[in-house]
């Protein structure tokens, strides 16, 4: 038997993936999973979609039910955040508590960057999408007719603005980048996101910083861009990304580059403390690599459980992502840096999909409303084939024939 008290701190995709594995694995030491949040471990990716729609139950963001970690004894601590870590000692303060541990997995995700409160960022009104809570607090102000500014164009941003539009609300996209997504997709795919937005009348603003918030009695109630103009505001919602939770990590001397820093096996620079998720860069391609999907939590976290129980396993991310707005599905496929070349396929109907290519080497593909081209791509890019872009361009290719090439 392997009694090793197993401490995982954040109850969210990445902590409820690893202590389920753990058991799944047959681990029957003691599991601790400790989460700040008072939920049971949650999916977040609904917040932006169908739970602000408002289409969808709280007790279905749940990633699995109450009975599920008694009746493997995980023992669930919510609502506490962890206050520091003795890595020496190997102990962790939870309020007034001093809990011991074998192995220690940080799972403490991302937060939310807010707007400065130099530039109104603290005015009522203005909120973020990262937790349960946060939605809650927004929600109420989602109703017809009411003028809502988004700054920030990445995919948070933009389902927001997908859902607000839907409700009925007056909905401006400020993004400062010369163009929406810029950060994480090819033009092509920033510009079938803008015809979409425009023609479920959102205003998408490229190009336009915001110089600042504009308030009355401590309440927003304009955005000034930096061009002078201003936009009447009701609400806002800031979608300017999130930074790496690493700060128990850095405050007990763990190594940090852009997160957490990992070995191949996500062990951190403690040999006790393994981490995973949003919080976690670990070794890729010759540099360092952090995700912030839900692929990426489900499939780090069950490579922690794995090595904790012995398995030296390196990490090999299989990137997946998603986005609905709107009635589209994107689906995404691999990791599309270092791209010089898009290859279209369609649009068939409302079907189409960007494949970039490195050179000749596929590397991933954004498909809307295609889940072959995505499957198919998906595939290709795990077996490391990558087909002639003119095969796959052409409308009268079979995808999936492509897969037995
Ligand atoms: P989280 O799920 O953030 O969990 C971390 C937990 O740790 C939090 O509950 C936090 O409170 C807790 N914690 C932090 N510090 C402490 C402490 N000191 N003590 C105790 N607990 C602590 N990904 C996709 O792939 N597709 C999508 O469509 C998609 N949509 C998204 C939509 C939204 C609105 C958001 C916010 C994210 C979305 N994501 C999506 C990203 C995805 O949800 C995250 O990548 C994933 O949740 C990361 O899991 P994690 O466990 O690393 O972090």
């Amino acid at each position: 038997m392997n009694m090793t008290h197993v401490v995982v701190i954040g109850g969210g995709q990445a902590g409820a993936s690893v202590v389920a594995r753990l058991r799944s694995r047959g681990h029957s030491g003691p599991i601790t999973l400790i989460g700040a949040e008072p939920h049971l471990p949650y999916q977040r990716p609904p917040l932006s979609k169908g739970y602000l729609l408002g289409e969808m139950e709280a007790d279905r963001l749940m990633l699995r039910t109450a009975d599920f970690y008694a009746e493997n004894g995980i023992d669930l601590r919510l609502g506490q955040p962890v206050t520091a870590i003795d890595p020496g000692a190997r102990t962790l303060s939870l309020g007034s508590e001093t809990i011991g541990y074998d192995a220690l997995v940080l799972a403490t995700g991302s937060i939310a960057r807010r707007l400065p409160a130099a530039i109104g960022g603290d005015l009522a009104g203005v909120y973020t999408v990262r937790t349960l809570a946060d939605i809650d607090t927004a929600r109420p102000e989602f109703q017809p007719g009411r003028r809502l500014v988004i700054v920030g164009g990445g995919y948070i941003g933009l389902e927001a603005a997908a859902v607000a539009a839907k409700l009925g609300l007056e909905v401006t996209v400020l993004e400062m980048a010369p163009r929406i997504l810029q950060r994480v997709a090819a033009p092509e795919t920033s510009t079938f996101f803008r015809e979409l937005h425009l023609k479920n009348g959102v205003t998408v603003l490229e190009g336009t910083g915001l110089d600042r918030l504009l308030g009355e009695g401590g309440r927003v109630t304009a955005a000034r861009l930096a061009n002078g103009r201003e936009v009447p505001a009701d609400f806002v919602i800031a979608g300017v990304g999130i930074l790496p939770d690493t700060r128990l990590a850095e405050a007990a001397g763990l190594t940090i580059d852009n997160g957490i820093a990992t070995d191949a096996f996500c062990q951190t620079s403690d040999p006790h403390i393994w981490t995973a998720g949003d919080c976690a860069s670990f070794p890729h391609a010759g540099g360092r690599l952090r995700l912030e999907s839900v692929g990426n939590a489900i499939d780090m976290g069950e490579c922690v459980a794995d090595n904790i129980l012995g398995a030296a396993q390196p990490y090999e991310p299989k990137a997946w992502f998603w986005s609905d707005q709107y009635d589209t599905k994107l689906q995404i496929a691999g990791l599309n840096s270092g791209y010089d070349r898009i290859v279209t396929r369609g649009p068939e109907g409302e079907a189409i999909s960007h494949w970039y290519y490195a050179g000749d080497r596929l590397i991933a593909v954004d498909a809307m409303n295609d889940s072959r081209a995505y499957m198919v791509g998906k595939r290709l890019i795990e077996a490391g084939k990558s087909p002639d872009p003119a095969v796959v361009a052409n409308p009268a290719t079979d995808l999936k024939a492509l897969l037995k090439a």
